[in-house]
């Protein structure tokens, strides 16, 4: 067990911003319940079973609770490692072995058969990533076209493996990583789409001594001319982008130069609140990552009547019940043209 349970003084400071203490309403589903379930264990208090693993995995490691910790703890971490062991133990709960299972076998979490093919073009190369692959039509035709005009090539790639480090399968996510770097090593950039592909491409490889120039698609697209088809809107910025690499202004400012007039929500920037669904979080709790998500496009439709996003995961999230709240949601790219 990591020495950093013992730094946590139980203040409580990180409560106030998580997302899923309020829905679960006991301190267990939250922060300090979390670090303090973790020291039960360290100090053998507790007996590590399905339950106490369930509330490590009830957690949408947004890393909100980080930002007021006086310790300094990076808590969406800790759980997170504390995951390969509880993965490594069978404690994985059967939602979320369902996702393992169908990246094993499909080499995506949605069980899809793959359609990508090999294009050959410049040295910059678009990762698409499976979630735009397969649940954003829209966006995908928008990424394939925008990939022609810049010379941009593809590969056969598979899941980039942030859903299954998520959910403690090392094992899965070093093969993944190892079949995307053969094929991403010659290019000079790797372009993505999604925050989740962002961070597990370089971050997440960097750790195990993979090195790619990655690239967020509204970094590329920057300078470059465009015009948007919208004239005003709210913007979301997904956790794993955001909070993540302090990623807040690309997006903010390609909006800008076409022409978007910006309106920021309440909680924005380091303090943009989770859309409910990362972290396996949505696998395992659908109707609470609804109810998450009903709480942040509430919030964006006291500003606008668009929100924008730049992840196609939180993308769906908040697509999911934005008719709720008169909202038309889109991914950034969505609303551009050149
Ligand atoms: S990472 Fe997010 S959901 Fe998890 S404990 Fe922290 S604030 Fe709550
Ligand atoms: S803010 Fe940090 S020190 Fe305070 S209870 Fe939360 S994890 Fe512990």
């Amino acid at each position: 067990m990591n020495e950093e349970v013992y730094h946590c003084i139980r203040c409580g400071f990180c409560t106030s911003k998580c997302v899923t203490l309020p829905e679960f309403r006991v301190e267990s589903a939250g922060p300090r319940g979390r670090m303090l379930l973790l020291r039960g264990l360290a100090e053998g208090l507790l007996e590590l079973n399905e339950n106490v693993a369930r509330r490590i995995f009830q957690c949408t490691t947004c890393d909100s609770c980080s930002l007021s910790c006086p310790a300094g703890l990076k808590l969406s971490g800790i759980f997170e490692k504390f995951r390969e062991d509880l993965f490594e133990r069978g404690l994985l709960p059967e939602n979320l072995r369902k996702i393992a299972e169908n990246v094993r076998k499909y080499g995506n979490p949605y069980g899809e058969i793959s359609k990508a093919v090999e294009v050959r073009r410049g040295d910059v190369c678009l990762f698409i990533g499976c979630t735009t692959r397969f649940r954003r039509e829209e966006t995908l035709k928008r990424a394939l076209e925008i990939s022609e005009i810049f010379g941009w090539s593809l590969i056969e790639e598979v899941c980039c493996g942030s859903p299954v480090k998520k959910i403690g399968d090392l094992t899965l996510f070093t093969e993944l990583m190892k079949k995307n770097y053969e094929r991403l090593r010659e290019f000079s950039k790797v372009v993505v789409l999604c925050a989740g592909c962002y961070r597990a491409l370089s971050e997440d490889y960097r750790k195990f001594g993979i090195n790619l120039n990655v690239s967020h698609i509204t970094q590329e697209l920057l300078g470059k001319f465009h015009e948007a088809e919208i004239e005003r809107a709210t913007y979301h910025d997904p956790c794993h982008l955001g909070r993540a690499f302090s990623f807040y202004e690309p997006p903010r400012e390609l909006l800008k130069k076409s022409g978007v007039e910006l309106v920021e929500m309440k909680r924005n920037r380091e303090n943009s609140r989770c859309c409910g669904g990362g972290g396996g979080f949505r696998a395992l709790h659908p109707e609470i990552s609804r109810r998450i998500a009903m709480k942040r496009v509430e919030e964006a439709s006291r500003v606008s009547e668009v929100l924008l996003t730049s992840c196609p995961f939180c993308h769906i999230n908040l697509r999911d019940v934005s008719d709720e709240f008169g909202i038309r949601v889109y991914d950034v790219i969505d609303v551009l043209r050149m």
